[in-house]
Protein backbone atom coordinates (compact mmCIF):
# COMPACT_ATOMS: atom_id res chain seq x y z
CA UNK A 1 0.00 0.00 0.00
CA UNK A 2 1.90 2.94 -1.17
CA UNK A 3 -0.21 5.59 -0.65
CA UNK A 4 -0.10 4.73 3.15
CA UNK A 5 3.45 5.13 3.19
CA UNK A 6 3.78 8.41 1.16
CA UNK A 7 0.81 9.56 3.21
CA UNK A 8 2.59 8.94 6.35
CA UNK A 9 6.13 10.15 4.86
CA UNK A 10 4.72 13.71 3.45
CA UNK A 11 1.89 14.79 5.16
CA UNK A 12 2.44 16.40 8.62
CA UNK A 13 1.09 14.00 10.94
CA UNK A 14 -1.83 15.47 12.28
CA UNK A 15 -4.52 12.98 11.64
CA UNK A 16 -4.79 8.87 12.51
CA UNK A 17 -6.72 7.66 9.53
CA UNK A 18 -8.61 4.89 9.31
CA UNK A 19 -7.35 2.25 6.36
CA UNK A 20 -10.00 3.17 3.71
CA UNK A 21 -8.87 4.79 0.78
CA UNK A 22 -11.82 6.26 -0.90
CA UNK A 23 -11.68 6.41 -4.55
CA UNK A 24 -15.38 7.23 -5.88
CA UNK A 25 -18.67 8.22 -4.46
CA UNK A 26 -22.23 8.64 -5.64
CA UNK A 27 -24.74 9.75 -3.36
CA UNK A 28 -24.42 8.50 0.05
CA UNK A 29 -22.43 5.57 -1.19
CA UNK A 30 -18.57 5.49 -1.93
CA UNK A 31 -16.51 2.77 -2.88
CA UNK A 32 -12.56 1.98 -1.90
CA UNK A 33 -10.39 1.12 -4.58
CA UNK A 34 -11.41 -2.94 -4.19
CA UNK A 35 -14.76 -2.07 -5.24
CA UNK A 36 -16.12 -2.52 -2.02
CA UNK A 37 -19.26 -0.15 -0.82
CA UNK A 38 -19.48 1.55 2.33
CA UNK A 39 -23.10 3.70 3.50
CA UNK A 40 -21.42 7.19 4.29
CA UNK A 41 -23.17 8.47 7.80
CA UNK A 42 -20.39 10.79 7.95
CA UNK A 43 -20.43 12.86 4.72
CA UNK A 44 -16.78 13.86 5.68
CA UNK A 45 -17.97 15.49 8.92
CA UNK A 46 -21.00 17.88 7.90
CA UNK A 47 -19.50 18.55 4.76
CA UNK A 48 -21.45 16.59 2.17
CA UNK A 49 -24.90 17.86 2.39
CA UNK A 50 -26.47 15.82 -0.47
CA UNK A 51 -23.96 13.36 -0.47
CA UNK A 52 -21.10 12.57 -2.98
CA UNK A 53 -20.99 14.39 -6.52
CA UNK A 54 -24.91 14.90 -6.30
CA UNK A 55 -26.26 15.78 -9.82
CA UNK A 56 -27.96 18.56 -9.59
CA UNK A 57 -24.92 20.55 -7.10
CA UNK A 58 -22.66 19.00 -9.96
CA UNK A 59 -23.99 21.20 -12.49
CA UNK A 60 -24.43 24.19 -10.75
CA UNK A 61 -20.41 24.26 -9.55
CA UNK A 62 -19.20 23.03 -12.65
CA UNK A 63 -21.07 25.71 -14.91
CA UNK A 64 -19.68 28.22 -12.53
CA UNK A 65 -16.13 26.38 -12.82
CA UNK A 66 -16.56 26.83 -16.69
CA UNK A 67 -17.55 30.18 -16.60
CA UNK A 68 -14.29 31.81 -14.15
CA UNK A 69 -13.09 29.83 -10.95
CA UNK A 70 -11.92 33.09 -8.95
CA UNK A 71 -11.80 36.71 -8.75
CA UNK A 72 -10.71 39.19 -6.23
CA UNK A 73 -13.00 40.80 -3.76
CA UNK A 74 -11.57 44.38 -5.43
CA UNK A 75 -14.47 43.74 -8.27
CA UNK A 76 -18.58 42.58 -8.33
CA UNK A 77 -19.34 38.51 -8.76
CA UNK A 78 -22.89 37.31 -8.70
CA UNK A 79 -22.50 34.19 -6.64
CA UNK A 80 -21.47 35.55 -3.45
CA UNK A 81 -24.36 38.28 -3.91
CA UNK A 82 -26.84 36.03 -4.53
CA UNK A 83 -26.00 33.66 -1.80
CA UNK A 84 -25.88 36.76 0.56
CA UNK A 85 -29.36 37.67 -0.59
CA UNK A 86 -30.49 34.39 0.15
CA UNK A 87 -29.16 33.51 3.70
CA UNK A 88 -30.59 37.34 4.28
CA UNK A 89 -33.70 36.08 3.10
CA UNK A 90 -33.89 33.36 4.75
CA UNK A 91 -32.51 34.04 8.57
CA UNK A 92 -33.12 38.03 8.34
CA UNK A 93 -29.47 38.79 9.04
CA UNK A 94 -28.54 41.77 7.48
CA UNK A 95 -25.15 41.42 5.97
CA UNK A 96 -22.85 38.07 5.26
CA UNK A 97 -19.06 37.99 5.36
CA UNK A 98 -18.19 35.16 3.46
CA UNK A 99 -14.11 33.35 4.23
CA UNK A 100 -12.96 29.42 3.46
CA UNK A 101 -14.07 27.88 6.83
CA UNK A 102 -15.58 27.39 10.20
CA UNK A 103 -12.67 28.66 12.32
CA UNK A 104 -12.30 32.06 9.64
CA UNK A 105 -16.03 32.23 10.26
CA UNK A 106 -15.77 31.88 13.94
CA UNK A 107 -12.78 34.69 13.58
CA UNK A 108 -15.16 36.82 11.90
CA UNK A 109 -17.87 36.31 14.65
CA UNK A 110 -14.99 37.50 16.93
CA UNK A 111 -14.02 40.35 15.20
CA UNK A 112 -17.27 41.97 14.73
CA UNK A 113 -18.50 41.28 18.52
CA UNK A 114 -15.09 42.81 19.50
CA UNK A 115 -15.16 45.94 17.08
CA UNK A 116 -18.59 46.69 17.91
CA UNK A 117 -17.96 46.39 22.00
CA UNK A 118 -15.45 49.31 20.63
CA UNK A 119 -17.28 50.95 18.05
CA UNK A 120 -20.52 51.15 20.07
CA UNK A 121 -19.38 50.61 23.46
CA UNK A 122 -16.18 52.21 24.18
CA UNK A 123 -15.16 49.31 25.39
CA UNK A 124 -11.27 47.98 25.32
CA UNK A 125 -10.78 44.92 26.33
CA UNK A 126 -13.95 42.71 26.07
CA UNK A 127 -15.19 39.23 27.39
CA UNK A 128 -16.68 36.75 25.08
CA UNK A 129 -18.33 34.08 27.11
CA UNK A 130 -17.93 30.71 25.47
CA UNK A 131 -19.52 27.22 26.99
CA UNK A 132 -17.40 24.58 28.30
CA UNK A 133 -16.60 21.36 26.62
CA UNK A 134 -17.51 23.92 22.81
CA UNK A 135 -15.41 23.29 19.81
CA UNK A 136 -14.68 26.74 17.64
CA UNK A 137 -11.98 25.58 15.81
CA UNK A 138 -8.01 25.51 15.15
CA UNK A 139 -6.08 28.75 15.04
CA UNK A 140 -5.27 30.52 17.78
CA UNK A 141 -8.26 32.28 18.74
CA UNK A 142 -10.65 29.83 17.83
CA UNK A 143 -8.97 27.70 20.17
CA UNK A 144 -9.00 30.68 23.07
CA UNK A 145 -12.86 30.21 22.42
CA UNK A 146 -13.05 26.31 22.68
CA UNK A 147 -13.84 25.32 26.17
CA UNK A 148 -11.84 21.94 26.36
CA UNK A 149 -8.09 22.01 28.15
CA UNK A 150 -6.89 18.92 25.91
CA UNK A 151 -7.01 21.33 22.60
CA UNK A 152 -5.52 24.19 24.55
CA UNK A 153 -2.65 22.08 26.29
CA UNK A 154 0.80 22.87 23.91
CA UNK A 155 -0.51 26.01 21.64
CA UNK A 156 -0.14 28.65 24.97
CA UNK A 157 -0.15 31.56 25.24
CA UNK A 158 -3.91 31.88 23.64
CA UNK A 159 -5.43 34.56 22.27
CA UNK A 160 -6.55 36.36 25.70
CA UNK A 161 -10.69 37.63 26.05
CA UNK A 162 -12.57 34.49 26.51
CA UNK A 163 -14.58 32.77 29.56
CA UNK A 164 -16.02 29.72 29.98
CA UNK A 165 -19.31 28.71 31.36
CA UNK A 166 -21.21 25.24 31.31
CA UNK A 167 -23.88 24.46 29.46
CA UNK A 168 -27.52 24.03 30.49
CA UNK A 169 -26.60 25.36 34.34
CA UNK A 170 -28.44 28.72 34.23
CA UNK A 171 -27.29 29.44 38.14
CA UNK A 172 -23.30 29.13 36.60
CA UNK A 173 -24.25 31.68 33.70
CA UNK A 174 -25.29 34.03 35.67
CA UNK A 175 -22.87 33.83 38.18
CA UNK A 176 -20.24 33.96 35.12
CA UNK A 177 -22.16 37.05 33.28
CA UNK A 178 -21.99 39.20 36.48
CA UNK A 179 -17.81 37.88 37.11
CA UNK A 180 -16.93 38.43 33.53
CA UNK A 181 -19.48 41.25 31.84
CA UNK A 182 -19.26 39.91 28.70
CA UNK A 183 -19.72 41.50 25.32
CA UNK A 184 -21.01 38.24 23.60
CA UNK A 185 -22.02 34.68 24.56
CA UNK A 186 -20.72 32.55 21.68
CA UNK A 187 -22.57 29.01 21.12
CA UNK A 188 -23.61 25.69 19.24
CA UNK A 189 -26.99 25.02 19.76
CA UNK A 190 -26.16 21.34 19.82
CA UNK A 191 -22.08 20.72 20.61
CA UNK A 192 -20.93 18.90 18.43
CA UNK A 193 -17.52 17.73 18.76
CA UNK A 194 -17.93 17.84 22.52
CA UNK A 195 -20.40 14.90 22.23
CA UNK A 196 -23.64 15.70 20.20
CA UNK A 197 -25.18 17.52 23.58
CA UNK A 198 -27.94 19.78 22.48
CA UNK A 199 -28.61 22.83 24.92
CA UNK A 200 -31.60 22.49 26.96
CA UNK A 201 -34.59 25.04 25.77
CA UNK A 202 -34.89 26.48 29.30
CA UNK A 203 -30.80 27.23 29.38
CA UNK A 204 -31.22 29.08 26.47
CA UNK A 205 -34.49 30.94 27.17
CA UNK A 206 -32.70 32.19 30.38
CA UNK A 207 -29.67 33.05 27.82
CA UNK A 208 -31.65 34.94 25.75
CA UNK A 209 -33.40 36.47 28.21
CA UNK A 210 -30.17 37.88 30.60
CA UNK A 211 -28.61 38.99 26.85
CA UNK A 212 -31.41 41.41 26.65
CA UNK A 213 -31.25 42.60 30.15
CA UNK A 214 -27.75 43.63 29.73
CA UNK A 215 -27.46 43.74 26.17
CA UNK A 216 -25.19 41.39 25.38
CA UNK A 217 -24.27 39.99 21.59
CA UNK A 218 -25.44 36.21 21.10
CA UNK A 219 -23.24 34.78 18.63
CA UNK A 220 -24.14 31.12 17.26
CA UNK A 221 -21.50 28.88 15.94
CA UNK A 222 -23.88 26.77 13.47
CA UNK A 223 -20.81 25.40 11.57
CA UNK A 224 -22.09 21.79 12.46
CA UNK A 225 -25.78 22.46 13.07
CA UNK A 226 -26.36 25.03 10.10
CA UNK A 227 -27.91 24.42 6.64
CA UNK A 228 -30.41 22.17 7.35
CA UNK A 229 -28.86 19.81 10.08
CA UNK A 230 -31.18 19.84 12.89
CA UNK A 231 -34.35 19.56 10.95
CA UNK A 232 -34.50 23.20 10.90
CA UNK A 233 -32.57 25.92 8.21
CA UNK A 234 -30.32 26.40 11.26
CA UNK A 235 -29.86 24.83 14.51
CA UNK A 236 -30.72 28.35 16.41
CA UNK A 237 -34.43 28.01 14.72
CA UNK A 238 -35.68 24.95 17.18
CA UNK A 239 -35.19 27.48 19.74
CA UNK A 240 -37.09 30.71 18.67
CA UNK A 241 -34.84 33.26 19.34
CA UNK A 242 -32.90 36.17 17.11
CA UNK A 243 -29.35 35.79 17.19
CA UNK A 244 -26.58 38.70 16.74
CA UNK A 245 -24.21 36.49 14.63
CA UNK A 246 -24.30 33.76 13.13
CA UNK A 247 -21.28 31.50 11.64
CA UNK A 248 -21.36 28.76 9.79
CA UNK A 249 -19.60 26.70 7.28
CA UNK A 250 -18.78 22.64 6.87
CA UNK A 251 -22.43 21.39 4.99
CA UNK A 252 -22.84 25.04 3.32
CA UNK A 253 -21.50 25.10 -0.08
CA UNK A 254 -22.14 21.09 -0.27
CA UNK A 255 -18.52 19.63 -0.62
CA UNK A 256 -16.70 23.28 -0.81
CA UNK A 257 -14.45 25.08 1.54
CA UNK A 258 -16.74 28.35 2.61
CA UNK A 259 -17.12 30.18 5.68
CA UNK A 260 -20.29 32.62 6.21
CA UNK A 261 -20.66 34.79 9.34
CA UNK A 262 -24.16 36.10 9.09
CA UNK A 263 -24.59 39.65 10.99
CA UNK A 264 -28.09 40.49 12.38
CA UNK A 265 -29.63 44.17 12.88
CA UNK A 266 -26.95 46.72 14.10
CA UNK A 267 -23.97 44.40 13.44
CA UNK A 268 -25.14 44.84 9.91
CA UNK A 269 -22.61 47.46 9.96
CA UNK A 270 -19.68 47.51 12.17
CA UNK A 271 -17.59 46.75 9.50
CA UNK A 272 -16.20 49.42 7.02
CA UNK A 273 -14.04 48.84 4.21
CA UNK A 274 -10.63 46.97 5.41
CA UNK A 275 -11.57 46.16 8.34
CA UNK A 276 -12.05 42.46 7.51
CA UNK A 277 -11.14 40.62 4.15
CA UNK A 278 -10.16 37.55 2.66
CA UNK A 279 -8.42 36.78 -0.56
CA UNK A 280 -10.67 33.37 -1.11
CA UNK A 281 -13.63 34.55 1.22
CA UNK A 282 -16.77 34.44 -1.78
CA UNK A 283 -14.94 32.16 -4.07
CA UNK A 284 -17.63 31.92 -6.98
CA UNK A 285 -17.28 27.99 -6.87
CA UNK A 286 -18.29 27.29 -3.65
CA UNK A 287 -20.72 29.98 -3.41
CA UNK A 288 -22.55 28.51 -6.56
CA UNK A 289 -22.45 25.02 -4.83
CA UNK A 290 -23.66 27.04 -1.61
CA UNK A 291 -26.78 28.81 -3.44
CA UNK A 292 -27.58 24.91 -4.82
CA UNK A 293 -27.58 23.57 -1.65
CA UNK A 294 -29.56 26.61 0.44
CA UNK A 295 -31.76 26.75 -2.41
CA UNK A 296 -32.83 22.99 -1.75
CA UNK A 297 -33.04 22.69 1.60
CA UNK A 298 -36.82 23.85 1.68
CA UNK A 299 -40.09 22.74 3.78
CA UNK A 300 -40.19 19.66 2.39
CA UNK A 301 -36.56 18.40 2.84
CA UNK A 302 -36.66 19.57 6.74
CA UNK A 303 -39.60 17.49 7.04
CA UNK A 304 -37.54 14.55 5.38
CA UNK A 305 -34.59 15.26 7.83
CA UNK A 306 -36.82 15.05 10.40
CA UNK A 307 -38.52 12.02 9.66
CA UNK A 308 -34.78 10.16 8.59
CA UNK A 309 -34.01 11.38 12.34
CA UNK A 310 -37.34 9.80 14.00
CA UNK A 311 -36.45 6.43 12.09
CA UNK A 312 -32.56 6.56 13.49
CA UNK A 313 -33.59 7.59 17.02
CA UNK A 314 -36.70 4.79 17.05
CA UNK A 315 -34.25 2.22 15.73
CA UNK A 316 -31.37 2.87 17.76
CA UNK A 317 -32.64 3.72 20.95
CA UNK A 318 -33.67 0.29 22.01
CA UNK A 319 -31.46 -1.65 20.04
CA UNK A 320 -29.32 -3.97 22.02
CA UNK A 321 -26.09 -2.23 23.17
CA UNK A 322 -27.51 1.68 23.00
CA UNK A 323 -27.48 3.42 26.39
CA UNK A 324 -28.61 6.70 24.68
CA UNK A 325 -29.27 8.60 21.51
CA UNK A 326 -28.76 12.77 21.79
CA UNK A 327 -28.76 15.41 19.27
CA UNK A 328 -31.30 16.59 16.46
CA UNK A 329 -32.79 16.29 13.40
CA UNK A 330 -29.12 14.27 11.54
CA UNK A 331 -26.74 15.31 13.91
CA UNK A 332 -27.15 12.30 15.99
CA UNK A 333 -24.86 10.49 18.99
CA UNK A 334 -25.45 7.08 19.68
CA UNK A 335 -23.95 6.57 23.83
CA UNK A 336 -23.11 2.45 23.24
CA UNK A 337 -22.02 -0.04 25.47
CA UNK A 338 -18.93 -0.50 24.30
CA UNK A 339 -16.11 1.69 23.22
CA UNK A 340 -17.69 4.14 20.24
CA UNK A 341 -14.05 3.34 18.68
CA UNK A 342 -15.01 -0.64 18.55
CA UNK A 343 -18.51 0.48 16.60
CA UNK A 344 -16.60 2.23 14.17
CA UNK A 345 -14.18 -0.18 13.38
CA UNK A 346 -16.68 -3.20 12.94
CA UNK A 347 -19.22 -0.96 11.30
CA UNK A 348 -16.31 0.22 8.47
CA UNK A 349 -16.04 -3.25 8.24
CA UNK A 350 -19.66 -4.09 7.49
CA UNK A 351 -19.78 -1.53 5.17
CA UNK A 352 -21.05 1.36 7.21
CA UNK A 353 -19.08 4.71 7.55
CA UNK A 354 -19.77 6.36 11.23
CA UNK A 355 -17.75 9.02 13.20
CA UNK A 356 -17.44 9.63 16.68
CA UNK A 357 -17.85 12.34 19.16
CA UNK A 358 -16.20 12.05 22.94
CA UNK A 359 -17.62 8.62 24.07
CA UNK A 360 -20.24 8.73 21.50
CA UNK A 361 -20.90 7.10 17.73
CA UNK A 362 -21.58 10.35 15.62
CA UNK A 363 -23.67 10.03 12.99
CA UNK A 364 -24.34 13.55 10.34
CA UNK A 365 -25.65 11.24 7.12
CA UNK A 366 -26.79 13.29 3.91
CA UNK A 367 -30.18 15.29 4.45
CA UNK A 368 -31.73 13.20 1.24
CA UNK A 369 -30.22 9.91 1.88
CA UNK A 370 -32.70 7.32 0.53
CA UNK A 371 -34.86 5.44 3.18
CA UNK A 372 -33.84 2.13 1.95
CA UNK A 373 -30.31 2.77 2.21
CA UNK A 374 -30.50 4.65 5.94
CA UNK A 375 -32.84 1.23 6.59
CA UNK A 376 -29.95 -1.25 4.80
CA UNK A 377 -27.16 0.86 7.65
CA UNK A 378 -28.95 0.78 10.48
CA UNK A 379 -29.22 -2.80 10.62
CA UNK A 380 -24.92 -3.09 10.05
CA UNK A 381 -24.78 -0.94 12.87
CA UNK A 382 -27.17 -2.74 14.86
CA UNK A 383 -25.22 -5.68 14.19
CA UNK A 384 -22.08 -4.19 15.32
CA UNK A 385 -23.60 -3.33 18.76
CA UNK A 386 -24.45 -7.22 19.04
C1 LIG B 1 -15.94 21.91 12.56
C2 LIG B 1 -16.29 23.01 13.45
C3 LIG B 1 -15.53 24.20 13.49
C4 LIG B 1 -14.25 24.37 12.71
O1 LIG B 1 -14.48 24.34 11.33
P1 LIG B 1 -13.23 24.23 10.31
O2 LIG B 1 -13.87 24.35 8.95
O3 LIG B 1 -12.57 22.92 10.55
O4 LIG B 1 -12.33 25.37 10.62
C5 LIG B 1 -15.97 25.23 14.30
N1 LIG B 1 -17.09 25.11 15.04
C6 LIG B 1 -17.84 23.99 15.03
C7 LIG B 1 -19.09 23.92 15.85
C8 LIG B 1 -17.46 22.90 14.25
O5 LIG B 1 -18.19 21.78 14.27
Amino acid sequence: MSYIEDDKKYIAGTYNRFPLHIVEGMGSVCYDEKGKEYIDLGTGIAVNTFGYSDESWVSAVTEQLCRFQHTSNLYYSSPCITLAKMLCERTGCSKVFFSNSGAEANECAIKAARKYAADVKGIKNPIILTLVNSFHGRTITTLAATGQDVFHNDFLPLTDGFAYTPANDIEALRESVDKYNPVAVMFETVQGEGGVNPLNKDFVDALVKIAEEKDILLIVDEVQTGNGRTGQLYGYMNYGFTPDIVSTAKGLAGGLPIGATMLFGKLGEVFTPSSHGSTFGGNPISCAGAVNVISRIDDELLKGVRERSELIVNTLSNAKGVKGVTGMGLMLGIETDRPAAEVVKRCMEAGVLVLTAKNKVRLLPALNIPMDTLEKALEIIKGALE
